[in-house]
């Protein structure tokens, strides 16, 4: 809940299914697919109103990128205390080879597969940022053997520890990053470097229970160190900080902090970063606590930022921090949108379907905050999640608050590169329709989701005596289905036309008809075959696409055959919203008088089975698309323009940077950690 990770299968797929565009690709000048190989897929993506910030936010976002590229080491060393040493002989070898095979292009040029198993194998330890694939957590094998790896580093005169060979070819040694296993002792069982060698879970768990702190502004021991053995055998905590454990690295991110203080928009915002600074410079834990309530205190500024020990998954105990850094700006054209959504909340509260007993006599609508990434950088780094809700703290959270943000550019990053992927000319049922969707499909996706968020879960009230889990296990397919409910019945209202958020007043027919293809069909290729549907999203997607199919008894909606494929077909747009009213009151009913036996019948007749036959066409169908499951990034490059004096005159951003000189160029240009740490 702190995160919404992109690492979470569900979710990735829930985008890339919920806003997967169609039709061959516009001609645009931006480049959005980058890569491909193995389960996973490079994209780029834009950085739109950079140009528009002002000289001080840009000159701020280029130290906080700084900031945020000087810690990539830290991340590859906490993923495993072996990937710097095999990502640096990897790179060494294939910078050889491939200057080897610059040299061959003008003679006879031989295909070498062990070369592409290298290219492809560091592609993979980039991406994974590590040898364990950053969602599955396995260990991956290469595709060349041991033998040709130690015969082609011998000619290469690349010198590396013998210790990385097992590391690496050995699929019994390190198997798995983070074990969740039951009965194993789950720190000597993990690949991750959050322990030192030998530390056992007992031991770890031992020293955490003694220094925990019970205060009621506790401290988050262990989030910032890791714990090894002394040669006497006792737990020692070796901590993250300048002249401590990664000092190389956190120097430089003192550096860029320090720059960045320069060009801080305010005092908010810069009492922050300096809590940050002191941070990286103590270790200080009580410190931290200071800089998360100064940095959820900073709402004004247009830039912000995560830099530092966070996320705590990868800890096979849940303690220690892992590094990660993502800095980004506020997008005012999304903010404008959600903000004319939420003051025009009291118009659609009155004007639901919903019974008016049940309507709200004063509503608020809440404005959603969208950002838009500027730089993307350890654990957010391919892979990137496309939220974020921090600090983690929960007190600090319920005294102070959070910031709570959705990455608008990465979601639109994400709809560009799935055009022409295939999907949409398979499963759309003719050209008008995916005609439709490919002009209307984007804007309709970014505004069902803000009716759903700014007004939709706010709507509504419950009867006198009716508490918020009345409907129990039900309770939140219950509620997702009315927050989508509203969000489309409303997404069908010439108002949004009126208020400018809508184009054309068809536009929300390419909302309609994905919203029907997706519950009705193609959210089915996340089911495993013979599984029922458990997550509330999947349940309330399909059981408003099941529920208005069921009820279209004038065929406003249908599912037809052809050539022994089965396609959604929409007959009546206008009918198929009077059927979105007419569910939305009943799930208001349901809401508002807490009718946990209605709730479990619609949820069991329409949310949860899958009708197997269909299950299998569509799997059989997504499966022939070959597409790529997992997706990550390269980062746009910013170049500082400075004059005489050094000082910075301008920013300029540059998107033509591919994945494996990205990465290069990162090795060798931001790589200050040792071999072993
Ligand atoms: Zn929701």
């Amino acid at each position: 809940m702190k995160k919404l990770s992109i690492n979470h299968y569900s979710l990735f797929i829930l985008l890339s299914l919920a806003f997967t565009a169609c039709q061959p690709k516009e001609t645009t000048s931006f480049q959005y697919n980058v890569d491909k190989f193995y389960d996973l897929e490079i994209l780029r993506y834009d950085v739109p109103e950079f140009d528009s910030l002002s000289l001080q936010q840009k000159q701020l976002i280029y130290c906080l990128s700084e900031a945020a590229l000087w810690g990539r080491d830290i991340l590859f060393d906490q993923n495993g205390r072996y990937n710097l040493r095999i990502r640096r002989t990897l790179e060494a070898l294939y910078l050889y080879q491939t200057s080897k095979q610059g040299e061959a292009q003008t003679s006879n040029k031989v295909e070498d597969p062990n070369f592409d198993a290298l290219e492809r194998y560091l592609k993979r330890v980039w991406f994974s940022n590590g040898i364990h694939h950053h969602y599955s957590e396995d260990k991956f094998l290469p595709e060349f053997s041991q033998e040709w790896f130690v015969a082609a580093c011998e000619k290469a005169g690349v010198t590396y520890d013998p210790a990385i060979l097992p590391v690496m070819f050995d699929p019994a040694v390190m198997p798995k990053r983070t074990t969740a296993q039951d009965g194993v002792d789950l720190v000597l069982n993990s690949a991750g470097n959050y322990y030192g060698e030998g530390v056992t879970q007992a031991e770890a768990e031992a020293w955490y229970a003694a220094h925990k702190d019970n205060s009621p502004e506790p401290l988050w021991i262990g989030l910032n160190s890791k714990l090894v053995k002394n040669e006497n055998g006792e737990i020692e905590e070796q901590v993250y900080k300048v002249g401590g454990l990664y000092g190389e690295a956190l120097e430089h991110i003192v550096y860029w902090l320090r720059e960045a203080l320069k060009y801080a928009e305010n005092d908010a915002q810069k009492l922050a970063i300096e809590k940050m600074i002191a941070f990286n410079e103590t270790g200080d834990l009580k410190t931290f606590n200071e800089y998360c309530i100064a940095w959820v205190k900073d709402l004004d500024s247009r830039v912000d930022y995560v830099n530092g020990f966070t996320e705590t998954y990868s800890d096979p105990l849940g303690i220690t921090g892992t590094w990660e850094s993502m800095v980004n700006f506020k997008d005012l054209a999304a903010t404008k949108r959600t903000e004319t959504i939420s003051k025009n909340a009291q118009w659609f509260e009155d004007h639901s379907t919903t019974d008016p007993k049940y309507k709200k006599e004063e509503v608020k609508g809440v404005s959603a905050k969208v950002i838009t990434a500027a730089i993307l950088a350890g654990d957010c780094y391919p892979a990137t999640p496309i939220g974020i809700n921090l600090p983690n703290a929960n007190w600090i959270r319920k005294e102070y608050g959070s910031k709570s943000v959705t990455i608008d550019n990465l979601v639109h990053a994400y709809n560009e590169a799935a055009k022409g992927n295939g999907f949409n000319e398979e499963f759309m049922i003719d050209d008008e329709t995916r005609a439709l969707y490919e002009k209307y499909g984007a804007v309709c996706g970014d505004l069902h989701t803000d009716l759903h968020e700014c007004v939709g879960h706010g709507s509504g009230k419950l009867m006198p005596g009716v508490t918020k889990d009345a409907l129990k296990e039900h309770a939140s397919t219950i509620e997702e289905a009315r927050a989508d409910l509203f969000g489309l019945y409303f997404l069908g209202d010439p108002k949004l036309v009126e208020l400018g958020l809508l184009p054309s007043a068809d536009a929300y027919k390419a909302g309609y008809y994905q919203q029907q293809m997706n519950g009705l069909m193609t959210q089915l290729v996340r089911i495993e075959p013979g599984k029922d549907i458990e997550e509330a999203h999947m349940r309330n997607r399909q059981l408003i696409a099941n529920w208005v199919y069921e009820h279209a008894t004038n065929k406003e909606v249908e599912i037809i055959e052809r050539d022994g494929k089965h396609y959604l077909k929409v007959n009546d747009y206008e009918g198929l919203r009077r059927l979105y009213g007419e569910l939305l009151a009943e799930i208001q009913r349901i809401t508002s008088e807490g009718d946990y036996a209605a709730a479990k019948e619609m949820v069991e007749k329409y949310a949860v089975k899958v009708n197997p036959e269909l299950h299998q066409e569509i799997l059989a169908r997504y499966k022939k698309l070959n597409l790529a499951p997992y997706k990550g990034f390269v980062n746009p490059v910013y170049t500082a323009v400075r004059n005489a004096d050094g000082e910075i005159t301008d920013v300029k951003i540059d998107f033509s940077e591919g994945y494996v000189e990205q990465h290069l160029r990162y090795s060798k240009d931001y790589s200050p950690l040792p071999d072993v740490n």
